[in-house]
């Protein structure tokens, strides 16, 4: 099949995620043995090569029995109650924890003491139980309201004061889209607007990227996006290729790949989440140039 495929140059790691697994790289270039808490990336090809050089992948639970050994904190970063647990093991750490995420962290900290003296609530848009906003509650002893969707804004008193900060990978609009139903929602309460905070902590790498995609998919007939099945960001830029063109598919690997979905003369892009490795996808561009 006669095929034309760009890879998309501006997909592929983000500069926390690329940071983080040089720093376990060069720890494993010296030493046998690193674990992980939690998954570096949500992207299984890329997990299994850095399995094999030595990286094992810990869960919360395990590092509690751990003792004397070396961790690592990947880019999501990890809440106070993982810091302690170390020192109480005399666990080293290679802290990977990404500069924006340790920002975010401290800016979360510092907005919840002055909320407390207003009585005010802090909210946090972004995925119940993901490891980047487990993070951000543990920053506050778990004391914040998680917005997943409009719906939990039922959890929220208007009358009272609120800032609201984002994880750092969500949708920019559907972000809008939330702050703008605050205010509505403050405003029918007889709240006032000046005690409503709206933080945008959206990453500049992850909102530059939904104008791009949504440009790069327009110019192809077809749009592979690979991530991993577990990647929110992965979920969420998908989603933007998706409506700006209707043939886009998303593959973890070239195995998931169909036929079908391609005809003769078709222009396809390749593109990916900000955990996806850009080896992974000039794989798949070769894979569709040579074995389709
Ligand atoms: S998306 Fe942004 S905040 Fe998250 S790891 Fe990458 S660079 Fe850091």
């Amino acid at each position: 099949m006669e095929l034309r495929v760009e890879v998309d140059t501006k997909s592929g790691f983000c500069y926390g995620v690329v940071r983080a697994i040089k720093e376990a790289e060069v720890f494993l270039d010296g030493n046998e043995k690193l674990y992980s808490l939690g998954s570096i990336v949500h992207n299984n090809t890329e997990l299994s090569r850095l399995r094999k050089r030595g990286m094992e992948v810990v869960t919360h639970k395990d590092i509690e029995q751990l003792k004397n050994s070396v961790i690592f904190i990947r880019a999501h970063g990890e809440p106070p109650s993982s810091y302690e647990i170390a020192a109480r093991n005399n666990l080293k750490l290679i802290d990977c924890t990404c500069p924006v995420v340790l920002k975010l962290q401290e800016r979360i900290k510092d907005s919840y003491t002055k909320l407390r003296r207003v009585n005010g609530q802090l909210l946090i848009f972004g995925k119940q139980g993901h490891a980047e906003v487990n993070g951000l509650v543990g920053q506050v002893e778990g004391d914040a309201i998680i917005i997943e969707n409009i719906q939990d804004l039922i959890k929220v008193d208007f009358t009272r004061p609120i800032s609201i900060f984002s994880q750092t990978t969500k949708d920019p609009q559907e972000y809008k889209e939330i702050c703008d139903m605050i205010r509505e929602k403050v405003v029918m309460a007889g709240g006032l607007l000046d005690n409503f905070k709206s933080h945008n902590t959206i990453c500049g790498q992850v909102s530059s990227r939904h104008p791009h995609l949504k440009e790069f998919s327009k110019k192809h007939s077809v749009i592979l996006f690979v991530t991993g099945k577990e990647s929110s960001n992965g979920k969420i830029l998908y989603e933007c290729c998706k409506t700006a063109n209707p043939r886009s598919y998303s593959i973890e690997s070239t195995d998931e790949i169909h036929r079908e979905w391609f005809m003769d003369g078709d222009s396809v892009g390749v593109c990916g989440a900000t955990s996806t490795p850009m080896w992974l996808l000039e794989d798949v561009a070769h894979f569709l140039t040579d074995k389709l």
